[in-house]
């Protein structure tokens, strides 16, 4: 109740107890992070039945996000020391093999040698090795090194230059995206998304798998390719919610750029109304001390001021020595920018926009002038009531919703704190509502409510007083 920016949390070894988690929970944690480039299917049961427990024993809704591996191009196996590859000499990388012989880098896309060509660079290890191809040859490919270093086993790899033919849902991505369903999952995350074509893929196949009468699994996109840069309208239109995956995409497009995109899918996202996540080295340096860098504290406040829905902690929360500090840390920071004047949207002035944008603004409005202390609003009565989002309004959204599944699902937005009410008709619904929620001890005497119930999109709204 006391941060509006959401947090989510990669789940692994360091956080795998129900106990952890639950602590993790209590201090902000809001949504579970699975990822299945790593661990078995068994392990994420583990840990699937841990947070379930834990996010109980809290009390909150807390919501199971999948996020697939994708298609991420790799080094194949070489010796267990690594290859040393030296500033200014060649390497050839083979496409023929996985296994490395004497001056040849196996890699694991087969096809790899058909989609560069010259002069294009291949970025290894998060960008830290750099190799410019000089000359195509069959399924070998000869490259300049740049950048050079020592090269281990299965280092990922990136391509800024070029357009590879590899589908952003892979094999291993449909048998994990069919064990998230079976196991309950809210969330699944696409990676390396380059157009809008995988990801109706992907919703097809969650509609064709997931039992009538249970709300589909939501699909998030992570923006890590410079294609999907390119194409973000089009993936916009299409997906239900956006990650800014900012490792990965800081190495296909210029580092000092990834600002600048963050910026602007954070208000793209927020203008369509659809939940948005800045992703990656948050609090990185937590994974190994228990105070973060000033400039990892930055980070995430300026997330907050740029208004996305949620930020995360990838290894700081999955592997890192201070997952539960990492947690504190970035509730603590998000508390202090949200108080700030710094984190205050402007209302807009042109209000000739669509309905649901008046209806946000006027909501926004009296938020500003004191005059209301929250929204409460049914997403069964008024699906579009999300959209009063917006604008940011700064007070606590009270959505109803009827399953603790789609309670779970909504946790991931800004500022809004599901709850479960049954049966909602228009005629009872404020009465109930305020039951519920007094009950829970969600509002206070003489709390004044926005109250969002029409059907229409961007109908307008009541008030009322907490008796
Ligand atoms: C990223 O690249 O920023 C990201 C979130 O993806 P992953 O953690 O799967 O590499």
């Amino acid at each position: 109740m006391n941060k509006r920016t959401k947090i989510i949390c990669t789940v692994g070894p360091a956080s795998a107890s129900a106990s952890i988690l639950e602590s993790m929970m209590r201090a902000g944690m809001d949504v579970a992070r699975l990822n299945f480039s790593h661990a078995t299917y068994a392990d994420h049961k583990r840990l699937i039945r841990a947070i379930r427990t834990a996010s109980k024993k809290a009390g909150v809704h807390v919501p199971l996000l999948g996020d697939l591996q994708g298609p991420k191009i790799r080094l194949g196996q070489l010796p267990e020391a690594g290859v040393e590859l030296m500033n200014g000499s060649e390497i050839i990388l083979t496409t023929a093999t996985n296994r490395y012989t004497e001056g040849f880098i196996p890699v694991t896309y087969k096809n790899l040698h058909k989609d560069l060509k010259k002069g294009d660079r291949m970025l290894i290890d998060d960008g830290i090795l750099e190799l410019h191809v000089r000359e195509i040859n069959g399924k070998q490919i000869r490259a300049l090194i740049v950048n050079g270093g020592t090269v281990t086993s299965h280092k990922g790899m990136n391509f800024p230059d070029s357009t590879l033919h590899v589908s952003a849902f892979t094999k291993k991505d449909r048998e994990d995206t069919l064990f998230a369903i079976e196991q309950g999952v809210e969330w699944i995350a696409l990676s390396f998304v380059t157009g809008p074509k995988e990801i109706l893929l992907l919703k097809r196949l969650i509609k064709q798998h997931t039992p009538k009468g249970i709300a589909p699994a939501r699909v998030i996109v992570k923006i890590e390719k410079h294609e999907a840069i390119n194409r973000f309208d089009e993936i916009l239109s299409v997906t239900d919610a956006v990650m800014i995956a900012r490792g990965d995409l800081g190495v296909e497009i210029n580092a000092q750029e990834v600002p600048l995109r963050q910026k602007e899918i954070i208000e793209k996202c927020r203008q369509a109304g659809k939940p948005v996540v800045v992703a990656t080295q948050m609090l990185d340096s937590m994974i190994r001390n228990p105070r973060p860098t000033r400039a990892e504290v930055s980070d995430v406040a300026n997330a907050v001021f740029d208004h996305t829905d949620a930020v995360m902690l990838s290894g700081e929360s999955a592997t890192g020595k201070f997952p539960l500090k990492a947690v504190k840390m970035m509730a603590s920071i998000i508390k202090e920018a949200e108080a700030s004047v710094f984190d205050d949207v402007p209302l807009f002035l042109d209000i000739s926009q669509e309905p649901v944008t008046a209806s946000s603004q006027s909501i926004k409005l009296l938020t500003i002038e004191g005059s209301i202390h929250g929204v409460l609003a049914s997403h069964t009565l008024a699906p579009w009531s999300e959209m009063a989002l917006k604008t940011r309004p700064e007070v606590p959204m009270f959505i109803a919703v009827s399953s603790e599944r789609e309670a779970r699902q909504l946790t991931i937005r800004w500022g809004v704190h599901p709850f479960v009410l049954k049966k909602q008709q228009e005629k009872t619904f404020v009465r109930l509502g305020l039951q519920k929620l007094k009950k829970d001890r969600m509002v206070k005497k003489n709390m004044r409510l926005a109250v969002i119930l029409g059907k229409q999109h961007g109908e307008g709204f009541d008030l009322v007083t907490v008796a």
